[in-house]
């Protein structure tokens, strides 16, 4: 069975994100979306919330799961069984980091591979936290980010949508 694991923060999912999901879905046996638990970092959303978010836009993929996780990402994988991680490329800017990330998790686990889905173009440009640097200061967010999630995402930097 190919078992995939697509990590992240997904704080919050945008559409690149789900597009991500989906091409995987298509791909794998089993995708499991994990929500990276990084108590360094202040997320706007809680772990419970994106994953909420997560499951509510694509529970409906019957081969998509939605879990979280902490620590290292190559135990984590293991012990869900999967044989790759997917990531997802926007540009260049993102291939440093992501080569740098691959080849440090083949060292630490070689039956696990990584690979990458090149972001479709439309969303090329989309990030979670740039997403949150528009809302904050009212800028509209609309077809980036799930329709459910776009008011939550105002409500919390106190703006009113446009
Ligand atoms: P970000 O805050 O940059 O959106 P995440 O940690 O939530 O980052 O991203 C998880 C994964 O999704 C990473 O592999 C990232 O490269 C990928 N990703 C993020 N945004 C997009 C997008 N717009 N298109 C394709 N892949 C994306």
């Amino acid at each position: 069975m190919k078992i995939a694991v697509y990590p992240g923060s997904f704080d919050p999912a945008t559409n690149g994100h789900l597009d991500i999901i989906k091409r995987s879905g298509a791909l794998f046996d089993k995708v499991i979306v994990a929500v990276l638990n990084n108590p360094n970092k202040k997320p706007l959303f809680s772990i419970k919330e994106r994953m909420g978010i997560l499951k509510k836009t694509c529970g409906n993929l019957e081969n998509v799961e939605i879990d979280s996780f902490s620590g290292l990402l190559m135990d984590y994988a293991k012990s869900k069984n999967a044989n790759t991680i997917v990531k997802g490329l926007r540009a260049v800017s993102d291939f440093e980091y992501e080569l740098q990330m691959a080849h440090m998790n083949k060292k630490l686990n070689p039956d696990i591979e990584t690979i990458f889905i090149m972001t479709s173009s439309k969303y090329s440009y989309l990030s979670s936290s740039l997403v949150k640097e528009v809302a904050q200061f009212g800028g509209c967010i609309r077809g980036l980010v799930p329709e459910i999630i776009e008011e939550d995402i105002y409500r919390r930097f106190k703006k009113v949508t446009v």
